[in-house]
Order: structure tokens, then C-alpha cells, then sequence
């Protein structure tokens, strides 16, 4: 039954019917009053998301955009970053940074592993005139989440040095309290834990941010902030933005509010710890080192002589549900289980059921049928 394929990938997720319907309405004007209410009530609803007294601009285009708004703003050609790279988006930071000429030093831990945050400390230390340190807080590729908070307490420090994160897999999941890490920039994109359909992103800038942009001379048009900033004081947008995604997102933000961000939180953590543990029970090991899962990504390596992409293809084909394979060098051997944004508990337990269907199917289950589920459901009924 193909119309009733349930995405568990890592964007773009499900959506719900009520943001859904917001989306088939008829577009108004960009410039009308009615569309000003939309952009002040959003703007203020992702600044509560961001925890955050500073701006939040709504960018039409894609996670990368905001990615890339957030690297010409602040920067300089020539300008000395740190970049951590422990997957493909770390990869992606690295390549955006080099397009616009800043001198990159990387930071590299091996797919699965987190990054140190000793060695920023170390360069931040070392040499004076680093201008950004930029990351990916939950990085999708392999399922880990990297020590943020730490990263940006070291950074703090400096008067010079500005924080930039790819929040796309964490804003709306994990908890990301801007102004209280002090992170100075976050990118975040509508298809993650948003909720909607992908064609919004997101960039939060900090004072400090502002003031980087104000040194800032790398070439932009589209996507300056400043023109977004301006705007958005007025409530308006300095193009036309997605009108209708306008609308879903005003939507998504009140579900979001409704349901409050602790217990926002609290439900992917524990999606999370009932995704590893059944893996676990099942004699499959999680990819991302111990400790350092996503609550939005739980990356499965499939040992035993399975192949991952088998795994994928039969769950799609016989259950009508999209899980993600390995990127790279990783594909057919992890599969990757989203459990971010509209999940409820028994997507985790259908998720987890095809997948031991599956080995069952390819007759290499290690545990008794139901293993699995069994695990996944004590962790369900956990108390919070
Ligand atoms: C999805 C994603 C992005 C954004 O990708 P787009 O395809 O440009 O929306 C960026 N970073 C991470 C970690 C992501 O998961």
C-alpha cells in the first residue's frame, strides 16, 4: 500500500494533518496585514523554539541556504575558522567555507565517533585570530550528536570568535538553549523536526553574530540577513517568501508549543533509548558511539552478514516504511532509523517489528522473534 508509506528517514519527516490542511489554502498577499500577523506570530514562536532573545529569520530555500547565510554574513575572505567534521554534513561546512575562501583547519573524528571538544579548546588557545568555530550539532550521517554546549562554552571566551551550528537534526528535538550555550549562529531547515515539508530554513543570529556582519565582506544578495533582519522589524519579508509554508509553519509551531518543549524532548529521548535498546537486544550494534546517539537518528550497523540496503528495500517494500541506508562508504552497511519530529510511540514499535521481520525474512535472526518489540515496549511504558 504504497499511499500509506510512513517516512522514517531523517527529513523530510511526517506531516500533520493540521499543518497539512494550512498548506492547501489559498496564497494572500506577501505585503497584506493579514500575512504581517503570520510573520510576527512565527518569528516570535521560533524565538521561544531557539530559547532565544536574539533574531530568527525565515529564509524560502533549503537547510543549506540557512547554512550558507550563516557563513557569509559573519565572515570575512581569508578569515581563520574551525571546522569539525565527523560526517557529511561536517563535510558540507567545509566545502561552503572553501567555496567563499576562509582558511579552514579541520577537526576530524572518525563516522561514529563525536567530536573532541578538547582539540577546538586547544587551537582556540593556541591561535588568537580564529574568527568562527562551526559544527554539526546532531550530525545525520551517523546518528551522533556532538557536545555543542561544550564547544560553544569554549568559544564564549573569546571576544573574536564566533559559534555557527547546523542545528537541522536537533532544533525541535533536542534541547538547544541559544542564548544559554551561547551559540552565536544556528541553521535549521523545515523538514526535520519542524514538521513540514522542506522549503523553509532558518538562521538565528546572536549580538555577536551582528556584530561579525558587520566586518562581514564575503559577496551576498539573496541571502543577506540584513535585509531579512530589516523586514522581519516590520514584519514583512524583503521577497516573496513560501506564502503557504508561512502558513503550515505558523501551524506546526503552535503543535509544537502545545505540546511543550520538555515533553518535546522527553518523547525523543525516549523514541530513542527504545530504538537503541531494541536494536541492541536483537544482536545489532548501533553505529554512533555509546552515548553520543541523536534522539532524532539511531544508525544500526548490519552485521551478522546482512546488508543494509536489503534491510531498507524489503521494509519499504513490504511494510510501507522509508528508514535511510549509509551515505558513502557506509552504504549497505548501517541503516538509518529517523525518529524525529511527528513520531509517536507506535511508529517506534512498527519500525521496530518490520526490521526484525526483515532479518527474520533473511533468516538470520540471532534472538527469538519478538526480542525487539519486547525491548522496545518496557521502554515505552517507562515512566517519564
Ligand atoms: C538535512 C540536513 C541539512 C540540510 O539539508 P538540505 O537538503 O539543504 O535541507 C543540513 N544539515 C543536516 C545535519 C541535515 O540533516
Amino acid at each position: 500500500m504504497k499511499e500509506k508509506l510512513t517516512l522514517m528517514i531523517p527529513g523530510p519527516t511526517p506531516v500533520p494533518e493540521r499543518v497539512l490542511k494550512a498548506l492547501g489554502k489559498h496564497p494572500i498577499g506577501h505585503r497584506s496585514p493579514e500575512f504581517q500577523e503570520i510573520v510576527k506570530s512565527t518569528t516570535n514562536l521560533l524565538k521561544w523554539l531557539h530559547q532565544t532573545k536574539g533574531d530568527v529569520l525565515t529564509i524560502t530555500g533549503s537547510g543549506t541556504a540557512a547554512m550558507e547565510a550563516g557563513i557569509i554574513n559573519t565572515l570575512s575572505k581569508g578569515d581563520k575558522v574551525i571546522c569539525g567534521e565527523n560526517g557529511k554534513f561536517g563535510e558540507r561546512w567545509v566545502k561552503v567555507a572553501k567555496a567563499y575562501g576562509l582558511n579552514v583547519t579541520t577537526v576530524k573524528a572518525p563516522w561514529g565517533d563525536p567530536l573532541d571538544p578538547e582539540s577546538f579548546k586547544r587551537i582556540l588557545n593556541e591561535e588568537k585570530d580564529i574568527r568562527a568555530v562551526i559544527i554539526t550539532h546532531s550530525e545525520t550521517s551517523t546518528g551522533v550528536i556532538n557536545n555543542l554546549e561544550e564547544i560553544s562554552r569554549a568559544v564564549k571566551s573569546h571576544q573574536n570568535t564566533i559559534m555557527i551550528a547546523d542545528c537541522v537534526t536537533s532544533i525541535g528535538s533536542s534541547n538547544v538553549p541559544m542564548d544559554k550555550w551561547g551559540i552565536d549562529v544556528i541553521a535549521s531547515g523545515s523538514q526535520k523536526g519542524y514538521m513540514m515539508p522542506p522549503g523553509l530554513s532558518f538562521v538565528a543570529m546572536s549580538q555577536k553574530a551582528w556584530e561579525a556582519n558587520e566586518r562581514s565582506n564575503l559577496p551576498k544578495f539573496y541571502l543577506d540577513l540584513l535585509s531579512y533582519k530589516k523586514a522581519a522589524d516590520k514584519n514583512s519579508n524583503p521577497y516573496t517568501p513560501g506564502v503557504n509554508l508561512y502558513f503550515a509553519l505558523e501551524e506546526t509551531l503552535k503543535l509544537m508549543k502545545e505540546e511543550g518543549l520538555d515533553s518535546i524532548f522527553k518523547r525523543h529521548n525516549k523514541h530513542m533509548k527504545a530504538t537503541q535498546e531494541a536494536m541492541n537486544s536483537m544482536g545489532l550494534t548501533l553505529f554512533a558511539k555509546k552515548g553520543y546517539g541523536s534522539p532524532s537518528i539511531t544508525s544500526v550497523v548490519a552485521n551478522n552478514n546482512l546488508n543494509a540496503e536489503e534491510i531498507r528495500k524489503y521494509i519499504k517494500n513490504k511494510f510501507d516504511i522509508l528508514i535511510a541506508g549509509g551515505q558513502d562508504h557506509l552504504k549497505g552497511k548501517i541503516f538509518r532509523i529517523g525518529h524525529l519530529g511527528f513520531i509517536n510511540d507506535r511508529d517506534i514499535l512498527t519500525a521496530v517489528a518490520a526490521i526484525e521481520a526483515a532479518i527474520e525474512h533473511m533468516g538470520a535472526s540471532k534472538k527469538p522473534l519478538g526480542t525487539g518489540v519486547s525491548t522496545a515496549v518496557k521502554i515505552l511504558l517507562e515512566k517519564d
